[in-house]
């Protein structure tokens, strides 16, 4: 069993929990900063900072940002800080900034006392933006949002100045005080920086700093109306924070020249901007703004619906942080775009898995079965490997008796050919117990439908007992009947059934069956404690968490992942 969410320790600087591996492999980002290490630059300090914005939660994607600024800081015994970039009031709430708290601490990682917010910082930029409405490099521009757009020009044609360009320095600084004091209505007025409105780079084509917005901020409540844009804001904060290198996805590098205008005209710290290319995953959306749709128009349970994929929902799914720090090692880091197969995440988590979970034995669609040559009152314990891929953990003792269930699927009126489960007639074996052969098939009279299977049992086959020498080439799965546990289990598909689900019409692309819920599952009684999150194998059917919606007595589980060569595995050992 796993205890996946033990109490957080303090720890060290982006250390991880016991149990985790933290990837030391190369890659470009690494290489800079050994260089950097060898030239001094920072006199040898390496500081990264992890900057999501609260305007959703966490996903996969973000994972991957996670561990490469953490990982970057723990390998090099450097420092990362988590900064909450909550420049924009209208989308912000606390819960999204609880929650990613949450799940970077979730994913084994810890910023000490370095939590931020950019909102810390307002005052500070609004300094700056003065400094240089003073040097002559910014001004207040009354142009509407729609007039800014429609004189920035294209890739092609440069822009056009605004006519309000060339106000004075003292005319700025009085109408950016009064922007700041609330006399603008939102919209009316904007701080742009004055750089270039013919540069090739769109961003250089004075770039707005701040806007006019009368809007409550969740940490700053009332006090602003102004807000300043995340290029505005990012930088500076960075450099105000002594960051060393600023890791961001391949979308900002566009605005690379942009940052370092900045601190260069303020003359400030500088740190060094550095773009990887983002995460992508097959048949999933990752962008926050989709995610958020896929939750408000009800399409999923919420936000750790355990087909999203947050970091929340891939926990209730029943991903371990090891298997999605195992994933981020493996997918590494590049500078050019790419989309990693949804595959190789389900890999990392039976990987993970299949060293740790507990086997046990569950039945998803069970049919009963009775061994009319077993006695009646009779029940023997017999003894099941919990783990085959690690003694240490042991055995247990499961019930054997005259009625079982075993899932319906592993029987067949007329079997095709190699179909070597249960027919009529034919043997299999029950995993860790006795030989069967199907005797007769009971059922339903009016609608023909198997009810019943009578089998009897070969005394000579007990599992593990000298004389067992018999073999046959199936085994199954099965509980007994009587000492069984009803479940619910939840079964997943992709949420998707489009490799690449992009384009305005994603929506169209959505699995209408990606969750299937079967209600009448028997599970073994040693599921009885079991709580939410501890993970479990049923023996061929996958790997399955408790969900968070189970109670005593009441138990529910999702389908994390499936098996990949279940049948291989089993005939092979035919235990
Ligand atoms: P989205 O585009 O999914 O809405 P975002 O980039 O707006 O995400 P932020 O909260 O701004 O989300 O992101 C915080 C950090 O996570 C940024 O440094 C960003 O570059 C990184 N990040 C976001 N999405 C991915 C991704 N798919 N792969 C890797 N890093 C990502
Ligand atoms: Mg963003």
């Amino acid at each position: 069993m796993i205890e996946k969410d033990k109490p957080l320790e303090v720890r060290g600087v982006g250390e991880v929990k016991p149990g985790g591996t933290m990837p030391e492999r190369k890659n470009f980002i690494r290489d800079i900063i050994d260089e950097d290490l060898k030239t001094n630059k920072y006199s040898g300090r390496v500081h990264t900072r992890f900057p999501p914005e609260p305007n959703g939660y966490l996903h996969i994607g973000h994972a991957k940002s996670i561990c490469l600024n953490f990982g970057i800081a723990r390998n090099y015994k450097g420092f990362c800080n988590l900064r909450f970039d909550d420049t924009n009031p209208i989308k912000e709430e606390q819960e999204y900034v609880e929650s990613i708290q949450k799940d970077v601490r979730w994913l084994g990682f810890d910023w000490d006392d370095r939590l931020f917010y950019a909102s810390d910082y307002f005052e500070q930029l609004y300094e700056f933006a003065v400094r240089l409405i003073k040097k002559g490099k910014a001004y207040v521009c009354d142009l509407t949002a729609d007039e800014v757009r429609e004189h920035r020009g294209t890739l092609t044609e440069p822009g056009r100045d605004s006519q309000y360009r060339n106000r004075s320095i003292e005319e700025n600084l009085d109408l950016f005080e009064r922007m700041r004091k609330g006399e603008f209505p939102n919209g009316a007025r904007t701080l742009r920086a004055k750089i270039d409105m013919a540069s090739p780079n769109l961003n250089m084509r004075d770039p707005v700093m701040y806007r006019v917005l009368h809007a409550s901020h969740h940490r700053t409540g009332d006090k602003w109306c102004i807000y300043p844009t995340y290029d505005w804001a990012h930088g500076q904060s960075d450099s105000l924070e002594k960051i060393t290198h600023s890791i961001c996805t391949l979308e900002f590098a566009d605005h690379r020249p942009l940052y370092d205008w900045f601190l260069d005209e303020l003359e400030i710290y500088h740190p060094q901007q550095i773009e990887f290319a983002r995460l992508n995953l097959t048949y999933t959306v990752m962008s926050k703004r989709k995610l958020l749709q896929l939750v408000e128009e009800g399409y999923v349970g919420g936000w750790n619906d355990p087909r999203m994929p947050t970091i929340s929902g891939l926990r209730r799914r029943g991903y371990t942080p090891e298997s999605l720090r195992l994933f981020a090692d493996r997918i590494g880091v590049a500078r050019s775009e790419s989309t990693v197969d949804v595959a190789m995440l389900e890999d990392c988590l039976r990987d993970d898995l299949n060293k740790r979970a507990r086997r046990v034995m569950a039945v998803l669609r069970p049919i009963k079965v009775v061994i009319e040559n077993y006695p009646e009152q009779v029940v023997e314990d017999l003894e099941a490997v919990n783990n085959p891929e690690d003694a240490s953990m042991g055995v247990r003792k499961i019930p054997f008796s005259r009625t079982l269930y075993i899932e319906k699927d592993d029987f067949r009126e007329d079997p095709p050919k190699k179909y070597f489960r249960l027919s009529p007639g034919a043997e299999v074996r029950l995993r860790y117990a006795y030989i069967i052969k199907c005797t007769d098939v009971m059922k339903d009279e009016k609608t023909g439908e198997v009810t019943e299977l009578r089998c009897t049992y070969d005394p000579e086959t007990r599992s593990g007992s000298p004389q067992s020498s018999r073999k046959v080439k199936g085994t199954i799965h099965w509980v007994s009947a009587q000492q069984a546990i009803k479940a619910e289990v939840r079964l997943y598909d992709r949420l998707f059934n489009m490799e690449n689900p992009g384009g305005d019409n994603w929506r169209d692309f959505i699995n209408p069956k990606s969750l299937e819920v079967l209600n009448e599952c028997k599970i073994e009684g040693s599921l009885e404690k079991a709580r939410p999150e501890e993970l479990f194998q049923f023996e061929r059917l996958g790997y399955f968490s408790v969900d968070t919606d189970s109670r005593p007595g009441n138990p529910v589980f999702n389908r994390s992942v499936t098996l990949r060569d279940t049948w291989a595995k089993i005939e092979k050992t035919g235990t």
